[in-house]
C-alpha cells in the first residue's frame, strides 16, 4: 500500500515533528493496520504504558500536521487513520470515502473513492466532507 512506503522516521521528519518514543509507538500502531481506522481506545489497549492525555495530544498533533485524519463512521467513536503522503502540515488532501463493516466493525479507508463536492448555493463554504458506506468488507465476505 502506497502510504506504507514512507518510513515512520521519514514521515516525522517531513512533517517537522521530533522523533520521540511516544510518537514512534503511536505511528507504529497505525502502520500495523495501514488503511484501517483506529479509535484511541484501540491504541490504549496496544500501548498500555501510555497515559490517555499524552495519547490524546499526540493524536491531535498528528492530525494537525497531516499525518493522520479523523474518520467519522457513524459508530459515535472518533477514529483516526493514516494519511496518504500528500497531506501537508497545512491541509489534508485525502478526502475519500470510508467503509464500515458491520461484521468485523472495522472502518477502512477507500482511498480511491473520492468524495465529490456537490455544488452549493452561494455563500456556503465546505470545510470537511464525510462519506461513510457500510456493509460487509472484503475480509468478511
Ligand atoms: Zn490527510
Ligand atoms: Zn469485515
Ligand atoms: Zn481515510
Amino acid at each position: 500500500m502506497e502510504q506504507s512506503k514512507i518510513t515512520i522516521q521519514d514521515r516525522l521528519y517531513k512533517h517537522k515533528l521530533r522523533s520521540t518514543s511516544v510518537r514512534n509507538a503511536v505511528l507504529t500502531a497505525f502502520y500495523k493496520v495501514a488503511g484501517t481506522a483506529l479509535a484511541s481506545r484501540d491504541i490504549e489497549d496496544d500501548l498500555s504504558d501510555l497515559d490517555r492525555i499524552t495519547l490524546y495530544r499526540t493524536l491531535k498533533s498528528f492530525e494537525q500536521n497531516g499525518i493522520i485524519h479523523q474518520v467519522i463512521d457513524g459508530t459515535g467513536v472518533t477514529k483516526y487513520a493514516l494519511c496518504t503522503h500528500e497531506c501537508s502540515n497545512k491541509a489534508h488532501h485525502d478526502v475519500h470515502a470510508h467503509f464500515f463493516c458491520v461484521t468485523c466493525e472495522q472502518t477502512t479507508c477507500l482511498e480511491d473513492t473520492k468524495v465529490n463536492q456537490p455544488s452549493l448555493a452561494q455563500g456556503f463554504k465546505v470545510n470537511s466532507a464525510q462519506l461513510v458506506l457500510s456493509g460487509i468488507c472484503n475480509q468478511c465476505s
